[in-house]
């Protein structure tokens, strides 16, 4: 578990690595000596609590009793562990004046990975999952973060599709509320933006997709929830191209359309005579109408 109080104060695992993802080995002896005299309490059921702070797995907080306690027994993969660290550091990042929290609960009992109260603002919360929820779940905490004015990124774990240009219908519905979808590669410490550009040409579907990999240590996040970097740049340039193609297209469309309202005003009776004109080497009889159309239709 990432949270514990000490003194009556909520403190945190992610804080103890700094940005390099080095121990701050003060902070790690100020806890492990808190536990000791067993000043470190789990915020959920108020037992003691110990710090274990290894160099491979993630910090954490763990009971000296196994008891029933269910924070304490959440058993969670080492890229999420880590996962979640980085996340929470990248909102540290962005929001130095900002008070930042792990696991938090809100007020509907559910909690987000990491949450920033934003006094200019909307508050800010990340949702962290590596594998997708049910479509009912989503909605509810969707639902939520709409109505309670909390702005939600919705981050989901790295996996071989993510670098696909399909999306998935999950990616679609975190799409639809925030406009873009976020993976986080825990291992490699970098987070890929990826949007997907669906319209329709004519009657022909059309699918263009925008990918971008940043280092996480080279992204912020605004005050709006959006990261800052070029992808929305990036996003502007495809949607501009997808409006030009749309007016060529319409423009293309609207010249076939003239083309064969000229064609219909050509009666052909008149253009057969004009043709045996021609025929004849009478050319100076035919208007210029016909012969204009005669040229661009190649009937001689
Ligand atoms: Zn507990």
């Amino acid at each position: 578990m990432e949270n514990c109080f000490y003194n009556g104060k909520e403190i945190c695992t992610y804080d103890l690595k700094d940005k390099y993802h080095y121990y701050i080995s003060e902070l790690v002896e100020e806890w492990k000596l808190a536990a000791n005299n067993g000043k470190l309490i789990c915020s959920e059921c108020g037992s003691s609590v110990y710090l274990a702070a290894g160099p491979i797995v993630e910090p954490y907080f763990a009971h000296y009793d196994k008891q029933s306690c269910p924070y304490g027994n959440l058993t969670e993969s080492e890229e999420l562990k880590k996962g979640k660290r980085l996340l929470y550091s990248l909102l540290r990042k962005s929001f130095p004046e900002n008070e930042i929290h792990a696991r938090y609960k809100m007020k509907n009992g559910i909690y987000s990975t990491c949450y920033v109260t934003n006094s200019d603002g909307n508050d800010i919360a990340i949702d962290y999952h590596l594998q997708h929820s049910s479509i009912g779940k989503f909605q509810e905490r969707d639902q939520y973060y709409k109505s309670s004015q909390i702005t939600p990124i919705y981050v989901l774990g790295i996996n071989k599709s993510s670098y696909d240009n399909q999306i998935s219908w999950y990616e679609n519905l975190i799409q639809k509320s925030i406009g873009l979808c976020v993976f986080l590669d825990s291992w490699n410490e970098k987070i890929l933006l990826k949007k997907s550009f669906d319209y329709k040409l004519g009657g022909l579907r059309k699918i263009v997709f925008c990918h971008r990999i940043y280092s996480i240590d080279d992204i912020m996040i605004d005050n709006r929830g959006a990261f800052i970097s070029d992808f929305s740049d990036e996003c502007n340039k495809i949607e501009l191209s997808i409006k030009k193609e749309k007016e060529l297209y319409e423009q293309m469309m609207l010249d076939k359309n003239k083309n064969i309202s000229k064609m219909n005003d050509i009666r052909p009776d008149i253009l057969n005579t004009a043709l045996e004109c021609l025929k004849r080497g009478e050319g100076q009889l035919v208007s210029k109408r016909y012969m204009d159309y005669i040229i661009e239709n190649k009937l001689l």
